[in-house]
């Protein structure tokens, strides 16, 4: 298949995060919206690689090695995807062992504020949501609309769980300069994930950028899910400006959300760098 007719989706989750679906499912679905190639780009973990890639050699799609790091700059709570690393790199491994540890122990931590609020039993039942995957946020939010606390997944994060609320603890998380460079030991190429995520100011976004760049940092994702094509175009002309390559990929979590689809996201730009360029 030539490369022009290939679709990529370099971003989203299985159930070995905070996504629904297995990795098996996961792949499969992928094959179904005619992606090409995808990477599994869980959060904090690589756990689902394995079987992914077992179920890619079924269906017949490429897999890429990826992995969601969650990160801090500035106080911030920043998402580098690593895509094309070795996943048996010692050093990177370590650091992927260590985040996964960080989610247990953010989950306690964040289930002893949910309880102070009156929340009870809030580590147990989060542990029922993931079904022994690593602990998020979201999984927080399931428990509570379970047990009727709020109405909405929506809603438990905007009270509880979001910026600011006591269910966020971003302390933990490495400063991203910390992390970048054991990604690029590993060959892997850091990607700059959702940049319109963090509402920053232009100025503030391109500081980000400096910042990344100079701890190895390669590319930002240029396209995330279905978004506005004057998004997409400023994030284009930033890729350009700073010299990084383009990422896309959907963010999937969930079957139940069709503006995520696997495979499904605005149009890249012709006039970027694709950060398949970099392993093709
Ligand atoms: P965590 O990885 O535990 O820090 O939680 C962040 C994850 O929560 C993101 O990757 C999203 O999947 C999800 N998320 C963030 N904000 C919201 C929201 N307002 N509603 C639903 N899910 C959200
Ligand atoms: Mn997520
Ligand atoms: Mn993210
Ligand atoms: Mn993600």
């Amino acid at each position: 298949m030539s490369t022009l007719s290939r679709r990529y989706d370099l971003h989203c989750h299985s159930n070995q995060s905070d996504g629904i679906l297995s990795p098996e499912d996961l792949v499969s679905r992928a094959k179904d919206q005619d992606v090409s190639v995808l990477a599994l780009t869980d959060h904090d973990t690589i756990a689902g690689l394995e079987r992914a890639k077992k179920q890619a050699e079924i269906v017949n799609i490429d897999i890429i090695t990826g992995v969601e790091f969650s990160c801090k700059w500035a106080g911030r709570n920043i998402h580098v995807v690593a895509l094309g690393f070795d996943e048996t790199h010692p050093k990177l491994l370590a650091q992927i062992e260590s985040q996964t540890k960080m989610r247990d122990i953010r989950a306690s931590e964040i289930a002893a504020r949910l309880e102070k609020i009156g929340f009870k039993d809030a580590m147990a039942r989060a542990q029922a949501q993931s079904g022994g995957a690593v602990i998020g946020r979201p999984h927080f939010a399931k428990a509570m609309v379970a047990m009727g606390f709020c109405s909405s997944v929506d809603q438990a994060f905007k009270k509880y769980l979001g910026a600011g609320k006591p269910g966020d603890i971003k302390q933990i998380w490495p400063e991203f300069g910390d992390l970048l460079p054991d990604v690029v030991e590993a060959g892997g190429i850091p990607v700059l994930a959702h940049p319109l995520k963090y509402k920053l100011t232009r100025s503030k976004l391109s500081q980000l950028l400096e910042d990344f760049i100079e701890y190895g940092g390669r590319a930002m994702e240029v396209v995330s899910g279905q978004q506005r094509q004057q998004d997409t175009h400023d994030m284009a002309r930033l890729v350009n400006r700073f010299d990084l390559l383009a990422s896309c990929g959907s963010d999937f979590h969930a079957p139940s959300k069709p503006w995520s689809e696997l495979g499904r996201y605005s149009e890249m730009p012709d006039t970027v760098k694709p950060v398949w360029q970099a392993w093709e």
